[in-house]
């Protein structure tokens, strides 16, 4: 990670009350659309078009995440053309997971303080009670997103800050949101010629997949330091768990991923079922990517807890 070790990790103050407001509603607006969604089951009924809009946005943008923010803008796990790097900003941004820039900024000081006093979303050091315990699995879900210290781009993501074109995609977040949310609510009122169908498809489509997006991969930073397999010794307290291996599109391999940061694949053994490693193979057989970076079995095996 190119990290510039002169600066501080975060800026002086904590983000800005108007910040701290739109985050706060993003969590809470897909929650909202959650219920309606599942009320508005009872009049209107549900379908296929809606389980479609919802799989496939969550596919779409969740991709964004995983395999675009997270394997390809944090870790510079594998490389690929400029037409890609910009659909993928795009997808990744869809996710309403905060701008490029800070997502990876914060996702790179995780990395380098994991489970110390300045990782931003640690859900440990909160005390040793069982209250403590719920406190530290509410910081790592959403609590810290509310109320957290700015990470300094300067220190974390000066490879970022000199690419015009990600700044770009960095700014011009709010239109990414808008665009996935509202594409869903045309192809839905498209499909149905109705306005109902545009309704539903913004629900099911839009805020109820930000929803399912949002607390998935924010399970990562909460279940996935707390629950599962450590086959790896990586001095932090992070886990293999099966279950957000799967519904975190690969992500939830996280001691894996915590032992080898820059490996495009996180799924390391045949059966860790890896959705966003399968989607950058694709990539390399189609041409549209190449270069990814997986360690050894030597190296796998020296780094096992014995
Ligand atoms: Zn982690
Ligand atoms: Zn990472």
């Amino acid at each position: 990670m190119p990290i510039n070790t002169d600066e501080p990790a975060y800026e002086p103050r904590r983000i800005s009350m108007g910040l701290r407001i739109a985050n706060l509603v993003a969590i809470l607006v897909p929650f909202a659309g959650l219920i309606a969604g599942g009320i508005l089951i009872w009049p209107f009924g549900f379908g296929w078009l809606y389980i479609a809009l919802l799989i496939g946005g969550y596919l779409t943008t969740g991709i964004g995440i995983t395999a675009g923010f997270h394997r390809f803008f944090t870790h510079k796990s594998f490389e690929t053309n400029r037409v890609v790097v910009f659909i993928l900003g795009v997808m990744g941004s869809m996710a309403v997971e905060g701008p490029l820039l800070n997502w990876v900024a914060t996702h790179r000081c995780h990395h380098q303080h994991s489970d110390c006093e300045e990782d931003p979303h640690s859900p440990h050091a909160h005390g040793n009670g069982l209250w403590d315990m719920f406190r530290g699995i509410w910081h790592a879900q959403m609590g810290w997103i509310i109320n957290h210290k700015a990470p300094n781009f300067t220190r974390y993501v000066p490879d970022l800050q000199k690419d015009r074109m990600l700044r770009f995609i960095h700014v011009t977040f709010p239109l990414w949101v808008a665009v996935g949310l509202l594409f869903p609510a045309v192809l839905g009122g498209v499909i149905t010629l109705s306005w109902t169908g545009a309704l539903l498809g913004f629900l099911w489509g839009g805020l109820i997949r930000v929803f399912f997006v949002h607390h998935v991969t924010w399970s990562v930073n909460s279940v996935c330091h707390i629950w599962g397999r450590q086959p790896y010794d990586c001095h932090d307290e992070s886990r293999n768990n099966a279950i957000c291996g799967v519904l975190a599109l690969g992500e939830g391999w996280h001691n894996n991923h915590h032992a080898f940061p820059t490996s495009a694949k996180h799924g390391l053994r045949w059966w860790q079922f890896d959705m966003s490693w399968l989607f950058i193979k694709t990539l390399i057989l189609l041409r549209l990517a190449r270069n990814p970076r997986i360690p050894s079995l030597e190296r796998q095996r020296a780094a096992m807890r014995t």
